[in-house]
């Protein structure tokens, strides 16, 4: 393993390449490098973008996130932050199906429905959607995920049960920061010993996130939309959480 100008240490081993973040081995069977690209897609990568530092501000949120997250017993296949742009994770095999958690409709059921987006759900609604890039990552039932891809119900319960607990703890966390999580999207995998745990990353590419008093949105949705500021939206989520947590 060499360093590289940046005083980080190189991962030579690329394992998967994904749209915004890279895997690598490391010298650690059971450990993984997770670097997190400026790269920014949206509509299964037919839109693409960057922004300079874009990495190093979605590894700091998610690092932070994680943090926070295990404090109250949820668990995740984050280690430590490892380089500006990166972490070391557990090795985890990925539950190949996106848990969504809405608050507020936004988005693909909003417009599913004919519902107007900022209409607020009575509870927060739990969604499944089957990774599948070239089918568009489809809407799933429970029933579906049951008998057609075998996922046992223990299993989906789980994954529900830990998605409304990370959903309760982050919304807690961004009211303090006057920002309202209107829905998110999280993955889970396996680890050596078949437990589940949260995986992959929280950050402003996969979360709707509003500001509570001026209702301007904080996420990929400013790239996806073309509402412009998406670099200084991140970076302000980024600082928001950080200040709060310095007043602790
Ligand atoms: O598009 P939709 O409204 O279903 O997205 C719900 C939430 O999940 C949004 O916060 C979005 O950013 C996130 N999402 C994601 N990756 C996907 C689909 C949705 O991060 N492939």
């Amino acid at each position: 393993m060499n360093l590289n100008h940046k005083g980080d240490k190189e991962y030579k081993e690329m394992l998967y390449e994904g749209k915004a973040k890279r895997i690598f081995k490391t010298p650690v069977a059971q450990e993984f490098f997770l670097e997190f690209k400026d790269s920014l897609t949206a509509f299964n990568a037919l839109k693409k973008g960057s922004f300079e530092n874009k990495g190093i501000v979605n590894r700091d949120i998610a690092a932070l996130l994680f943090e926070y997250l295990e404090k109250f017993a949820i668990p995740s296949h984050y280690l430590r932050k490892e380089n500006q742009n990166g972490m070391l994770v557990k090795k985890v095999t990925i539950i190949p199906f996106e848990v969504v958690v809405r608050n507020v409709l936004a988005g693909s059921t909003a417009k599913k429905l004919g519902i107007e987006e900022g209409t607020p759900l009575s509870e927060p609604l739990v969604e499944f959607y089957f990774k599948k890039d070239e089918l568009g990552d489809p809407f799933v039932s429970e029933e579906q995920m049951r008998i057609i891809h075998q996922i046992p119900v223990r299993d989906i319960d789980i994954m529900k049960e830990l998605a409304l607990k990370i959903n309760k703890k982050l919304t807690e966390l961004f009211a303090e920061i006057k920002i309202k999580l209107v829905d998110f999207k999280v993955e889970f995998g396996k680890d050596s010993d078949s437990v589940i745990l949260l995986a992959d990353e929280i950050t402003p590419d996969c979360c709707r996130l509003w500001d509570m008093e001026t209702n301007e949105k904080l996420d990929k949705d400013r790239f996806r939309r073309d509402l412009g500021s998406v670099k200084e939206s991140y970076e302000s989520v980024l600082a928001r959480l950080t200040q709060n947590r310095r007043g602790k």
